[in-house]
């Protein structure tokens, strides 16, 4: 009869377990199609080094109280499936698998307990050390404590069968066998059936509570790190503008799958919050708060989008699907205008999220559906996007003016048929911007010492459209970009240096979604590898002592990190510059990617100010840069620090120019 009950009960809540990850998938599948079946070895690849390896976790000290929380509960997968299948079928055991199986009991009576020890840890964080990223919530409590019944349960019942003489004890089973001696024979043998059944009804309901729960990641994580981009996305995908077609994201089925998936996966960690420089100044964009409320969104649409086709549920979402929650800005079920326009695109949130989430591109997205869908956007853009589009550059300043700069300095001109090998493409800051000309200047200088074939496009060239892109307006950016690549191809050009990072990741990066395939280098690139060939050698000592600030579109989104470090070095008497706080991988944005250089920063503490108030407690005489963005922001941070007679900001080409006679 106890069998039979069990049968019934164990058949059901599989039943339920199975409808459920049908519905996930389903759900899933609401998404826009996108090939992410690629590379399939290296797929592989990394699901075992993210997934299952938790590589990522790990980066956090506490992540290995979560690794060894995995590692148990994969152990005792194999151990729970004997478990079912010996309550229907007593006879069965795993044990023709002769000294594995021993090993296995083994394995899984010592990682219960690692997985107990990781519970009360992890209850313990929660209630007494608790990071301010990390929520809390009852489902988190209620989860470990279904754990922690599982373990206690586990070890009962074997304790219990250990001492009747069921089940042999000793060091195969130490934890069980020294627990064995705390019950009676009389007690064993009445506990034994009730620690088993509270295990095998915590297991099941635990299984089918899951999908319902934050723990849903237990699930989705590891396919999300399997489908994973192969590299940091520096990009958002390109819109095809067809007659009839809706641009950019308003309702949560018009994401492609993999976002869908990505919002399913969460696992709430709050590592993404902890790095937002949006959230780090008191902003409203939180980006776990965002991925948390694109999945209630989801689900609470998915309902409706199913019940008007039932019969079809592994189809995408049609078109016109209607939606009882908007995305945006409807309730706490979707994501605020305000945090959309807070994000500095700094990747910050996916170089540190344990499942891969792509944050940023999501962001654009919807931004592309308030900018060209609404024209809903902040006052202070119009101007920039009218600019852009008509006079090429954010300021409005006439064309003519762009070469300006050049006009004393004899410039090579590839478009008076100069024949160079590299085309120096200035950029709208490098060309208008009078602090910023003078890296240009300073950069002509180190291009002319280390005798480089260059040239520049004078007045005829563009605007790279990086935050016209960043901002959401696509249908400007994709003219932009097809008039450069044009333009750039009718002279020949091959090669590409850049000073500024956003036209560097842009003509690089972003141009690739249009045919282009330029050879683009950033002059941390150049300059070092001419330091490296001898063609320059930087002399004089000027800058003190230097603290090198990682701009977000060099060094996270494209790697550029030893270059502008190397080339520090060499000027500074071979010693290495000095680092802050947050560096490299960690960096954190100076507040002007993502368009927001454009915007009025009118929330919170200016994100400027904290990354300079970091930058000076290295105690710099000079604050190196590579991007003409991160110039203007620090000289701003210095400034409103009052420190500009004692601190220096300067970018790394006039460090050079400034060394080299
Ligand atoms: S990209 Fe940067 S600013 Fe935007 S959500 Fe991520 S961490 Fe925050
Ligand atoms: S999005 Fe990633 S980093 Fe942020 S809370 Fe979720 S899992 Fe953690």
């Amino acid at each position: 009869m106890e069998r039979l009950i069990f049968l019934i009960v164990c058949l059901g809540a599989f039943a339920f377990f199975f409808k459920n990850i049908f519905r996930l998938v389903a759900t899933i599948c609401l998404g826009r199609a996108e090939n992410r079946f690629d590379n399939l070895w290296s797929r592989c690849g990394s699901m075992f080094a993210y997934g299952f390896g938790q590589l990522r976790v790990i980066q956090k000290k506490f992540g290995y109280n979560h690794y060894f929380l995995f590692w148990g509960f994969m152990t005792l997968v194999l151990v729970n499936f004997e478990f079912l299948l010996n309550g229907i079928f007593p006879e069965f055991s795993l044990d023709f698998m002769g000294v594995l199986y021993v090993l296995l009991k083994f394995a899984a009576d010592i990682m219960s307990l690692v997985v107990l020890g990781c519970v009360v840890l992890a209850i313990a964080r929660r209630l007494f050390f608790r990071p301010y990223f990390i929520d809390q919530t009852a489902d988190a409590f209620f989860i470990l404590c279904m754990v922690g019944a599982l373990m206690i349960a586990y070890f009962g019942q074997h304790a219990c069968e250990i001492k009747l003489g069921h089940l042999e004890g000793g060091m195969k089973m130490p934890i069980a066998w020294a627990l064995s001696n705390f019950f009676s024979a009389e007690s064993a043998g009445s506990l034994a059936r009730v620690f088993w059944w509270i295990h095998a009804l915590v297991l099941l309901f635990f299984m089918n509570y899951l999908p319902y729960s934050k723990h849903l990641h237990v699930l989705t994580a590891i396919p999300n790190c399997f489908f994973r981009s192969k590299d940091m996305v520096a990009t958002v995908p390109r819109l095809q503008f067809k007659k009839g077609e809706e641009f950019g994201i308003s309702k949560v089925i018009q994401f492609r799958w993999k976002d869908l998936l990505d919002f399913m996966s969460c696992t709430e960690c709050g590592r993404c919050q902890e790095v937002c420089p949006a959230s780090n100044t008191q902003k409203t964009l939180n980006p776990k708060e965002m991925v948390h409320q694109g999945k209630v969104n989801l689900f609470t649409n998915s309902k409706a989008v199913f019940a008007t086709r039932p019969a079809d549920m592994l189809a995408p979402a049609p078109k016109d699907a209607r939606m009882s929650v908007p995305l945006i800005n409807g309730s706490d079920k979707s994501v605020s205008r305000k945090a959309i326009w807070d994000c500095t695109t700094c990747g910050a949130c996916m170089q540190v999220c344990p499942v891969f989430i792509e944050h940023a591109p999501k962001i654009v997205q919807m931004r592309q559906h308030l900018v060209m869908e609404k024209a809903e956007f902040p006052e202070e853009l119009i101007a920039l996007f009218e600019n852009s589009e008509q006079r090429s550059n954010p300021w409005g300043i006439a064309p003519s003016d762009r070469a300006k700069w050049a006009a004393e300095l004899n410039v090579p001109m590839i478009t008076e048929g100069v024949q160079a090998e590299y085309l120096f493409y200035v950029g709208c800051a490098g060309a208008f911007d009078s602090r910023a000309r003078q890296v240009t200047t300073a950069l002509t200088k180190i291009l002319n010492a280390a005798g480089v074939s260059w040239g520049i496009l004078g007045n005829e060239e563009k605007c790279c459209g990086d935050s016209v892109r960043r901002l959401g307006n696509e249908y400007v950016f994709d003219k932009m970009a097809q008039a450069n690549i044009e333009q750039l191809k009718k002279y020949g050009i091959k090669k590409i240096i850049t000073y500024c990072p956003h036209c560097y990741t842009t003509l690089k990066n972003d141009y690739r979604q249009f045919g282009a395939d330029f050879e683009v280098m950033h002059h941390s690139e150049l300059i070092s590898s001419l330091i490296a060939a001898g063609k320059i050698s930087p002399a004089t000592d000027s800058a003190g002592r230097v603290v090198i600030h990682d701009s977000c579109y060099l060094g996270r989104y494209n790697n550029i990190y030893e270059q502008p470090r190397a080339v520090i070095k060499a000027c500074s008497g071979g010693r290495a510059p000095a680092e802050m706080e947050r560096c490299r991988e960690k960096s954190f944005c100076c507040g002007a990617g993502g368009g927001r250089m454009w915007m009025e920063e009118l929330d919170g503490k200016r994100i400027y100010l904290e990354r300079t108030q970091e930058a000076l407690r290295a105690a710099p005489d000079t604050i190196a840069v590579a991007c003409p963005y991160c110039l203007t922001m620090y000289e701003d941070g210095v400034k409103d620090e009052k420190a500009s007679d004692r601190v220096k900001v300067k970018d790394i080409a006039e460090i050079v120019a400034a060394s080299i006679s």
